[in-house]
């Protein structure tokens, strides 16, 4: 089947970097196609029609030429910009975790439209509230669980018991044991309140999904990220290099 040579995406900016003189190459999130690499001709031009509209995370109703290599943007029109807001450190930093995420976790031309709508939501959190860090706890925990990957977090990882007391967040595994599968001493634990917490924290858009965690809570969901990604996410290290909550 031959593919068009034009075609239409909703599409959110994922990273980009600069190309030749005034050109940008962007890794962009689109509803209809999964992640696709396409490139934006003159753009860093103050001129361009596309100047400003590209921005981290920003959502645009996009035409795209097929190219030889890279696709090219022909035209884009804005839905959606937190970009003013999401210029404070905070803001940047997790905006630039979640986007980083969403590019390692998703595949090439692989639609996925529930982390496509997820990723948007997670954007007008971010820029509309003063609780980013916890914001990312649960679109990380969300992310992991529309992949299929999700943590379960009412029962231990090895012997499958629900939790009630105390959960020991065990990092071999990416996910909780009880204390009699995985001994406290040394390891993170969670008391009954903080996985109550933890488990508001992950459920699904109405049911009962809170953002009421500390910060220790959502620095366990960060741990355990790392584990599914196999690797530490590089923009984390710029979150965690300001000043804790
Ligand atoms: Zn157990």
């Amino acid at each position: 089947m031959s593919l068009p040579r034009a075609y239409r995406a909703h599409a959110i900016v994922l990273r980009g970097r600069n190309l030749g003189e005034a050109d940008r190459a962007l890794s962009l999130l689109t509803l209809e196609r999964g992640k696709l690499d396409a490139v934006a001709k003159g753009v860093r031009r103050g001129d361009s029609r596309l100047s400003g509209r590209l921005e981290l995370l920003s959502e645009v109703d996009a035409s795209f030429h097929r190219g030889r290599s890279l696709d090219v943007i022909t035209g884009a029109d804005p839905v959606t910009s937190y970009w003013q807001r999401l210029v404070t450190p905070e803001a940047f930093a997790v905006a630039s975790v979640v986007a980083e995420l969403v590019d390692a976790f998703c595949e090439p031309e692989l639609p996925v439209p529930a982390v496509y709508r997820l990723l948007r939501g997670a954007t007008a959190a971010i820029a509309g509230r003063g609780e980013a860090r916890r914001v990312l706890a649960r679109f990380e925990l969300r992310l992991l669980d529309e992949l299929g990957l999700g943590i379960p977090l009412d029962a231990c990882m090895h012997c499958q018991r629900a939790l009630a007391e105390q959960a020991v967040v065990d990092l071999s595994v990416g996910g909780l044991a009880c204390p009699s599968c995985l001994r406290p001493e040394g390891n993170t634990v969670l008391d009954a309140g903080e996985l109550v917490a933890l488990q508001h924290l992950g459920a699904p858009k109405g049911q009962g999904a809170s953002l009421r965690a500390g910060a220790k809570v959502a620095r366990a969901v960060e741990t355990l990220i790392v584990h599914h990604l196999g690797k530490t996410a590089r923009s984390l290290a710029a979150l965690d290099a300001l000043a804790p909550e």
